[in-house]
């Protein structure tokens, strides 16, 4: 009862934003995945239309609504162009709750996010598990980018090449801190999100390079929960919550000024998510939400506001170091509108030339569970990509966004290009000597 009371609470706050809708196709015109499928569903304004009718056809074809709600990358180029401010992402994490409210996870699923996701000391421990035995499943796909690949035939890992579980996770390097601030008190909690603890570690250990060097102060909570985002734009926004509920008795009541993390899609969830989710907890977890969302920040915007002097580059001169190129992930540029600041922290590094690609805010493919779920049009969205960073000459390409990171090794690892690929923050560290 306590549910169907939920759902339709979800769809009656649907309904009032469904009409700021006025069906101008703005939004066709950028969305990535129509230029693939050209099909009007795959657009936000298809799925509008689809979501104003959507207690009837949940009740008629529940599996095809949420087949063509899930056929999306999540980026937020539609939002970012839309003139009428339609919140589309706002809207479709909403719809996701609803359908998946009705028709019910599938169990997998369901036991990986609330049994295990929910529950970060477990969550860690079996990923360790994973790692040590990652081998017998997974197979060196070449060495310049690290990659792996299925050592059988696999359905969910097809002919990708992934990034292997890291053998030591941050987690596990770095125990626990809670620094005293220093004595400009600059304070910040670090918040490194699950890919970048269990994948990609050395981006992690950048930042604290960085934040040292700067003398700032570091408060890191062991057992941190992922930002839920997985788990929201699967529809399970129980899982959701109870991650964030994990996440605010960590940070929530601590004193620090900001909470940095190096994942563009974890700030975008908390800085933005939470707050918008914010409705369905109670007032004073509300607030909490709404005063940690406004301490959040990406660590590159971070560092390079308050410790790199932003002045105008010439990228037309060749410095001779080595080329690279920058990708904005659709979390960091159309969410938050952060895009100078990582491109800053590549270009003060003195052993790098800066390059500019060609559409370098077009969404690289990867769309979270949607890269899982849709192998082969993730793919065609990052062909695109690819061509763009081989047209730009660069060496190596960067980026801020750990998800991207995955996308850009799996598109380059496949193609042999030798083209690096690295977080902008490891770039400006490296530069720190
Ligand atoms: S751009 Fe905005 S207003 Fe125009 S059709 Fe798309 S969602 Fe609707
Ligand atoms: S979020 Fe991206 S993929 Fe989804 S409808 Fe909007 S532009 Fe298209």
């Amino acid at each position: 009862m306590a549910e169907l009371y939920e759902l339709s609470m979800l769809l009656g706050d649907l309904e009032e934003q469904l009409v700021t809708c006025m069906r101008c196709g703005m939004c066709q015109a950028v969305c990535p995945l129509y230029a693939e499928t050209g099909r009007e569903t795959d657009v936000a304004r298809g799925k509008i239309v689809l979501l104003e009718h959507l207690s009837r056809e949940l009740l008629k074809e529940p599996e095809a609504v949420k087949q063509r709600l899930e056929n999306c990358l999540l980026c937020g180029s539609c939002a970012a162009a839309c003139p009428s401010g339609v919140k589309v992402l706002d809207l479709f994490l909403k719809a996701r709750a609803i359908i998946n409210g009705y028709l019910g996870l599938p169990p997998a699923k369901k036991a990986v996010f609330r049994q295990i996701m929910t529950r970060p000391a477990l969550f860690n421990r079996l990923i360790s598990i994973a790692s040590r035995f990652q081998g017998v499943f997974t197979r060196p796909a070449g060495e310049i980018l690290g990659a792996s690949c299925a050592r059988f035939e696999s359905a969910l890992l097809q002919d990708r090449h992934f990034m292997p579980l890291a053998r030591i996770p941050w987690h596990a390097k770095m125990p626990e801190t809670d620094e005293p601030a220093g004595p400009d008190k600059t304070k910040v909690a670090f918040y490194p999100g699950c890919l970048v603890d269990k994948v990609f570690p050395d981006v992690a250990k950048s930042s604290f390079k960085a934040l040292r060097h700067h003398g700032v102060k570091i408060y890191m909570p062991a057992n941190q929960a992922c930002c839920g985002i997985p788990a929201l734009s699967s529809g399970d926004r129980k899982a959701f919550m109870q991650m964030v509920r994990c996440n605010l008795e960590l940070f929530a009541d601590k004193d620090f000024q900001y909470l940095l993390t190096p994942c563009a899609t974890c700030t975008a969830t908390i800085k933005e998510i939470w707050p918008m989710m914010g409705q369905y907890f109670p007032p004073e977890e509300q607030e909490k939400i709404t005063a940690l969302a406004a301490k959040t920040m990406d660590i590159t915007q971070f560092i390079a506001d308050k410790y790199v002097l932003q002045r105008k580059y010439d990228d037309s001169v060749d410095k001779g170091g080595v080329k690279v190129t920058y990708h904005d992930p659709c979390h960091l540029k159309k969410s938050l509108n952060v895009h100078v600041q990582p491109r800053t922290l590549i270009r003060v590094n003195p052993a790098y030339t800066f390059v500019e690609m060609d559409e370098a805010d077009r969404c690289c493919g990867m769309g979270g569970s949607f890269g899982l779920q849709h192998y082969d049009l993730s793919k065609k969205v990052g062909n695109r990509k690819r061509q763009n960073i081989y047209q730009s000459g660069a060496e190596v390409v960067s980026t801020a966004c750990p998800a991207c990171m995955l996308q850009l090794i799996d598109l380059l690892s496949q193609s042999h290009a030798g083209i690096r690929v690295k977080h902008a923050v490891q770039i400006y560290a490296q530069g720190l000597g």
